[in-house]
């Protein structure tokens, strides 16, 4: 069973964690509060608990990560989320990043193809900390168009071409966060709607996701 204690070793170690993603050039302050306000400990196996606050991915089952710290901070940068906004989240994973959107007040709709992985965060304890998040199990390809059109699109795993489904729920002036590309590095895309049918792509640093898959997992 695990214990969720943050004190003051953490607290520190967290605040260092910070200090090197701000010398990376993360530059927005809500994003850097995010990161500091969050037990990134609270995420990880018990065995990785002394190693929580080192800026890497790590693994959480199924063959998937939790993103570095750097990386989330970087997409949460790009996606600039204002409060109350509706945020679609592709790739679940640990819920990290949900939280750190939850941080943001966004309203959070997080969605996660492997069951496994989905049932774990569901009995989350820590998730109580953030009323706006909701779990869904699906192909994060489809979206949720049942909520749909969203201010804000994050995908958090590596897309190997732009979803279109997904393109067709943002909001005119939405914008999606989404790193693509098929081999072992992705470029960082930011795709703004500018009106029904135009879209206009901005692009970034290269980062290194798992895969965005197809279909659901049992
Ligand atoms: N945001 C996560 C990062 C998880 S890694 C975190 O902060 O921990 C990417 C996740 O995307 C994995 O959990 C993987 O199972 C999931 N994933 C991959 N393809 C997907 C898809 N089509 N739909 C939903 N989730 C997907």
């Amino acid at each position: 069973m695990k214990r969720y204690i943050d004190d003051y070793k953490q607290k520190g170690l967290r605040r260092q964690l910070v200090d090197s993603i701000k010398q990376k050039g993360i530059t927005d302050e809500n994003v850097l509060a995010a990161i500091n306000n969050i037990p990134r400990h609270y995420f990880l196996d018990t065995a990785f608990e002394s190693i929580a606050y080192e800026d890497r991915a790590f693994p959480i089952g199924e063959g998937q990560t939790i993103s570095q710290p750097y990386t989330v901070a970087y997409q949460t940068q790009l996606l600039e989320v204002k409060s109350f906004e509706k945020v679609l989240e592709i790739g679940t994973g640990s819920a990290y990043q949900s939280c750190v959107l939850g941080e943001l007040k966004a309203n959070v709709y997080t969605i996660e193809r492997q069951k496994k992985l989905f049932d774990e965060v569901k009995k989350f304890a820590f998730k109580s900390k953030y009323p706006t998040l909701r779990f869904f199990y699906g192909d994060g390809y489809e979206g949720l168009p049942t909520y749909a059109p969203f201010d804000k699109i994050l995908v958090t795993a590596a897309a190997p071409h732009i979803p279109q489904k997904l393109l067709s729920q943002l909001k005119i002036g939405g914008k999606m966060v989404i790193p693509v590309g098929g081999g072992n590095v992705q470029r960082m895309l930011r795709i703004t709607r500018v009106a029904e049918n135009d879209f206009a792509e901005e692009v970034f640093d290269n980062f290194s996701f798992v895969p965005m898959l197809t279909g659901k997992n049992s």
